[in-house]
């Protein structure tokens, strides 16, 4: 089942996509996992054009996310940063603000002055559908409610000032999501699916998700050994190589850019990238 959250401007529900077409099964205030649970009956017709996605679900607490979690982006990043480590020996993990996530067709909305060197990362996006504490690998399956997919917008040059990532990832409105969650049933062959993203039409991420060094139920299980997970968090599980700052000299991102970021069988976002006067208060 792939469940979202739609809304014209005025009205919102939830809907199941079936066959890229849009059918409301829910009002706002159910959330996509009860929805996942259940049957996923529509209540009616399809969704008029004028209803698009917008943010799938907003976890409760910071969105958890993977760092240097494909070889090929460990060694391109360790070439940015001067380090001598590559590929890590221990997942890397670090958070962005709730408040960060867009939806799948939003712009990627940035104050002009905060960030002038603004990156992208396609992600695939698990979502937590159970709490769980110390939770063994071959449990960890069980507590995926579904998966999605993540641009973990980046400002580089907010993350290398303040040494911590949590400000240069947390820009408002700037880390698009969705445009569904996937129920983990429809994606079994998960390692063998592409991940992409294109900027305006240029391909400049390209790996298979089996090319993470840790996998989907092996990071449950680190994670939650330390940090108990609950229904509704999201682990963005690090991106390919290809990002702007792996380029001599680096591509950012301009005003106007097209991103489109993809998994295969999951979904694909699309947005473009506007420097705004007045960014956003939330
Ligand atoms: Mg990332």
């Amino acid at each position: 089942m792939r469940v979202g959250r739609l809304s014209d401007g005025i009205d919102a529900c939830v809907a199941v996509e079936r066959d890229g077409a849009w059918y409301a099964v829910a009002r706002p205030e159910a959330s996509v996992l009860d929805v996942l649970e259940g049957d996923g009956r529509p209540l009616g017709e399809a969704l008029p054009e004028r209803y698009r996605p917008t943010v799938p679900l907003r976890p409760a607490r910071n969105v958890m996310c993977l760092g240097k979690n494909f070889r090929a982006h460990a060694t391109e990043f360790a070439a940015y940063a001067a380090e001598t480590e590559t590929v890590p020996e221990h997942p890397i993990v670090f958070t962005k603000a709730p408040e960060s996530l867009c939806g799948a067709e939003d712009a990627i909305e940035v104050r002009r002055g905060v960030a002038s060197s603004l990156d992208y990362e396609v992600e695939l996006g698990v979502v937590i559908g159970r709490d769980g504490a110390t939770i063994p690998v071959e449990e960890a399956q069980s507590h995926v409610a579904g998966y999605t997919v993540v641009n973990d917008v980046t400002a580089r040059d907010v993350q290398e000032r303040h040494r911590q990532w949590f400000l240069g990832k947390s820009l408002p409105h700037a880390t698009p999501i969705g445009p569904a969650v996937v129920s983990a049933d429809e994606i079994a062959d998960l390692d063998d699916r592409l991940i992409t993203c294109h900027v305006n039409g240029e391909l400049r991420q390209s790996a298979r998700l089996g090319d993470m060094i840790f996998g989907v139920a092996e990071t449950i299980a680190l994670i939650s050994e330390l940090v108990p997970l609950r229904r509704g968090d999201i682990i963005s599980m690090g991106t390919p190589s290809g990002v702007g700052i792996g380029f001599a000299p680096p591509r950012f991102l301009a005003d106007g850019d097209a991103v489109t970021c993809e998994i295969e069988g999951v979904g694909s976002l699309r947005n473009i990238v506007r420097f705004v006067d007045s960014g956003r208060k939330t």
